[in-house]
């Protein structure tokens, strides 16, 4: 029997909820198709501040490194909003996770199954068909450039600093010539190169790549706050998008209302010897506790982690047709809820999907 040491990391607000649905579906996978899958719990976020005083402990990330693949839910929330910006979870854990494992790209697919047509608040026709992947550069730029604050006259100076260098882009550039290889062949390459001088590399560098290995593949360059509109008139002309870390946060939030709901959008992290998988959204603190987080999101990326971490394609099909299944059958957490359909918790919505694989 094969065994895979999965690290999970449940973290804060509603990430305590949906991960053990995550964890469900996958032990059923395990019994069905004869694999030993082995979870150890690790600390992260708001919880692991409050536990032992710091939002990434050593022993997590030394967990990480030792496991075969990462499950995360969400970190952050209002209680430890009021730390200093470099002590918050998001920054103190996340993005120090992601740096940690080398975690240089984050692959986001964004599908619209049939039976939420009608539950996005977009037309029908506008997203039925959607299919498209967000690849967001998920270790540079912006997030990660150099922050400061100073005096300036009568209040404070604040800068952010967006550095990009050529081989950071040509890296996320190269997997996402490689995926629309494997899917439509189009690739969108998203900037703001109009304005800003990184952007400006970004897209030579993109051009560049494209002529020396990829010129079978169709490649276009788009504004960023064109593609902002263009998702929401005409989503169905991508195919692949690549693009820098905070475009891409805020483009695929975007994106996830094609999808009916953010608790749809699940992740993939890559780049090092270690990947993570987590849903896009984060912890909800307005729904947290109350068992109405969608776990759908958090489950699909259980079934990229079986696919891109261990090659287990029929057992993530088998995941992701559950998925189909119980949506087709009318099972809906309250984010996706429309008058005929039949109202579930988080817990339940796991439960369906683990009785369908
Ligand atoms: P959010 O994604 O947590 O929530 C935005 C809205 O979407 C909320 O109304 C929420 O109820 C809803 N939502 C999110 N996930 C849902 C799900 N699975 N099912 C149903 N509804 C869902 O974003 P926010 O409110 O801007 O941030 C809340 C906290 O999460 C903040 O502390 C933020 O920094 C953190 N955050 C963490 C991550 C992460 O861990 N990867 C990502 C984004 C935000």
């Amino acid at each position: 029997m094969a065994k895979y040491n999965l690290a999970v990391l449940p973290g804060d607000g509603i990430g305590v909820e949906i991960v053990p649905e995550a964890i469900k579906v996958l032990e059923i996978i395990g019994q069905r198709f004869g694999h030993q899958f082995v979870f150890t719990q690790g600390l992260i976020g708001g919880a692991a501040i409050d536990a032992v005083g710091v939002a990434l402990p050593e022993a997590t990330l030394e967990l990480c490194r030792q496991s075969d693949a990462v499950l995360l839910g969400a970190v952050g929330g209002p209680k430890w909003d009021t730390l200093p910006a470099r002590e918050r979870p998001e920054a103190a854990s996340l993005l120090a996770l992601r740096k940690g494992l080398g975690l240089y790209a984050n692959i986001r697919p964004v599908q619209v199954y049939p039976a939420l047509v009608q539950a996005s608040t977009l037309k029908p026709e506008v997203i039925r068909g959607v299919d498209l992947v967000v690849f967001r550069e998920l270790t540079g730029g912006l997030y990660f450039g150099e922050k400061r604050r100073e005096p300036f006259e009568d209040g404070e100076l604040a800068v952010d600093t967006l550095i990009y260098t050529t081989p950071e882009i040509e890296r996320i550039a190269r997997l996402a010539f490689a995926a629309a290889r494997r899917r439509r062949n189009k690739v969108t390459s998203v900037d703001k190169a109009n304005v800003l001088e990184s952007s400006r590399l970004w897209r030579e560098t993109v051009s560049r790549l494209h002529q020396s290995e990829f010129s079978d593949v169709q490649l276009e360059h788009m504004y960023v706050d064109n593609c902002a509109m263009q998702f929401i008139r005409y989503p169905l002309q991508f195919d692949v998008i690549v693009t820098e870390n905070m475009f891409g946060d805020i483009l695929t939030d975007e994106a996830s209302m094609l999808t009916g709901s953010i608790g749809m959008l699940p992740s993939a992290s890559i780049g090092g010897k270690v990947a993570m998988y987590e849903p896009a959204h984060g912890s909800a603190p307005d729904i947290a506790g109350q068992k109405k987080a969608n776990p759908l999101a958090t489950i699909v990326s259980a079934a990229m982690l079986l696919r891109y971490s261990f090659q287990l394609e029929v057992e993530a099909q088998s995941i992701e047709t559950a998925v189909v299944k119980v949506l087709d059958e009318g099972f809906r957490t309250g984010d996706l809820l429309e008058p005929d359909k039949i109202l579930v918790n988080t817990e339940e919505m796991g439960t369906l999907v683990a009785e369908r694989c």
